[in-house]
């Protein structure tokens, strides 16, 4: 039993340092719409999750999400899940386009 317990412990901290590797790589800087790193463009992190991304593809994600009528916006890091923040909408879109956005959502 308690064998069986460890070899689950080991296996979870397994896990976590792999998943912890894998987010290093990701924070590495490079924006996953466009697989591009950020010697160009301008860098916006998203506020819940931290994944980065160039705020011209935020803004293209973004505004192609809207066009289908999505209230929630969510990352765009593929299994993320998490949802983009009024602010970081702010950041990246346009003033009349977040404007557009928030009455849509009030609504
Ligand atoms: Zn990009
Ligand atoms: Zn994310």
């Amino acid at each position: 039993m308690a064998l069986i317990q460890q070899f689950a412990e080991d296996e979870k901290l397994e896990t976590e340092k792999r998943r912890a590797a894998a987010e290093e790589n990701e924070g590495g800087f490079t924006c996953t719409i466009c697989y591009m790193g950020f010697e160009e463009g301008v860098p916006v992190p998203l506020t819940d999750c931290v994944h980065i991304f160039h705020r011209e593809c935020l803004e293209d994600y973004t505004n192609n999400s809207i066009s289908e009528l999505k209230a929630d916006i969510i990352c765009p890091e593929a299994g993320c899940g998490k949802k983009m923040t009024q602010y970081d909408l702010k950041q990246v879109l346009p003033a009349e386009r977040f404007k557009k956005f928030t009455d849509f959502i009030l609504d």
